[in-house]
């Protein structure tokens, strides 16, 4: 097996079990790996640290498969990763686990991120299973060269009548990947999958969509956020497909304004309400740009009780995290204006680079640069089907804030 030896002292971060290997703690490669394949990592006196997955052209040169010596990279290590994965879901209340197979339950949600790349010790592979249609992504050298492997173990274990690729992450090109999409395995017969969530009904679409199609990771805060909206008039920021909207209008908001740029966002997310009636709201959708009609409103003097912002990712990495702070801080600035007195925010920011401290900081100095005074009442993050390994904290990216304007 090839090897890849760290320069001295650069075995720390391996010791404390975060599963990565940055070029530069890297002193030499013996053998000549391709893309993709399995690496022993050994400290500069030569002791092993770890099995992982080499990748040539990305700055993260390898990925950790295993910090155990003995353990073989090989389809019974995906057998059983994927297995852990499974069960996990399954004691979070989000499957049933039915001895062999994995069994969607419907009361929550049939649609349940099964993998969570590092964070299930599986870096760079996420499934989000959409009921029995499984969309599956490859987001490094490692995951694509076990690619057939994965997804034989995925139908076998979840029972899936089908799995869609959308490998077509920028990220891709980062570990010199060409970017994939279609359906890899069964029939799909329609790009658009009907998905319940805490009763709501949403279309997903699994080949155009974000991300595999949905926010999954919003889920619970959608719901969270929609309890809160009795009575309210609600403007919904960076609306997608409805999420937020539609629970808000469920929870039995007066009215829901809801904004996005997309159009083709907007037009799903008015599929959506209609698939649900209108949740019993009155409806608004606009195609706008955020940062603007946020400033239209406050010139129009337009006020809300309450206003959820979820943008896209600002800063990915810590070293843009300046210019997404300033992004952040006008939004929430903006909304502070809007709120009425007892007005409720509930805002968010899924930056990579910008940490909840810091995202707690920035929405401080909003509410304070917009003479506004307010509460923290919830602290919230990603749903449980996206879990954070203790070992890889860069897996909590998504944090939220509910805010009581006084
Ligand atoms: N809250 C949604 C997910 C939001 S994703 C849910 O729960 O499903 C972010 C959305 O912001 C995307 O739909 C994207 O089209 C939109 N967006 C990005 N930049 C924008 C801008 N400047 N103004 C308005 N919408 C924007």
């Amino acid at each position: 097996m090839a090897e890849i030896i760290l320069k001295p002292t650069r075995e720390k971060s391996l010791l404390r079990l975060h599963p990565w290997i940055f070029s530069g703690a890297v002193d030499r490669v013996q053998g000549e790996p391709a893309s993709g394949e399995t690496v022993d990592v050994l400290d500069a006196k030569k002791t092993f640290l770890a099995r992982a997955a080499y990748s040539p052209v990305s700055q993260i040169r390898a990925r950790v498969w295993s910090f155990d010596e003995a353990e073989a990279v090989d389809g019974d290590f995906f057998s059983r990763r994927i297995d852990a994965a499974l069960t996990l879901r399954a004691t979070m209340g989000f499957s049933n686990r039915n001895s062999e197979k994995i069994v969607m339950n419907k009361p929550v949600s049939n649609a349940v991120r099964l993998v969570h790349a590092e964070s299930d010790r599986l870096p760079g592979l996420i499934v989000d299973a959409y009921g029995d249609v499984l969309v599956m992504q490859l987001l490094t050298a490692g995951t694509e060269a076990w690619r057939e492997t994965i997804a034989d173990i995925l139908l076998e274990k979840t029972g899936a009548s089908a799995i869609y690729e959308r490998s077509d992450a920028d990220v891709r090109e980062l570990e010199g990947l060409h970017v994939r999409r279609g359906v890899m395995r069964g029939s799909v017969e329609n790009d658009l999958l009907q998905i319940s969530e805490y009763g709501l009904k949403f279309n997903v679409n699994i080949a155009n969509g974000h991300k595999t199609g949905f926010y999954l990771d919003q889920r619970r805060n959608r719901q969270r956020v929609g309890e809160l909206a009795r009575g309210r008039d609600v403007l919904n920021c960076f609306c997608y497909t409805g999420g937020f909207s539609l629970h808000a209008a469920a929870g039995g908001a007066k009215s829901v304004c809801s904004i996005d740029s997309s159009a083709d966002a907007l037009a799903l997310a008015q599929e959506n309400a209609r698939l649900n009636d209108n949740a019993g709201a009155d409806l608004e959708w606009r195609e706008a740009d955020v940062f603007l009609a946020l400033r239209k409103f406050r010139d129009e003097r337009r006020t809300f009780d309450m206003i959820i912002l979820d943008p896209p990712k600002f800063a990915a990495t810590v070293s843009q995290a300046e210019k997404a702070a300033r992004g952040y801080k006008d939004i929430n600035l903006l909304a502070f204006k809007l709120l009425r007195p007892g007005g409720v925010l509930a805002t968010f920011s899924c930056s990579g680079g910008i940490d909840a401290a810091l995202f707690q900081k920035i929405v401080a100095g909003a509410a304070l640069d917009a003479q506004a005074q307010a509460v923290i009442v919830e602290h919230l993050a990603q749903d449980v089907d996206h879990p954070v390994s203790l070992h890889f904290p860069e897996g909590s990216y998504l944090k939220g804030l509910i805010c009581v304007k006084s």
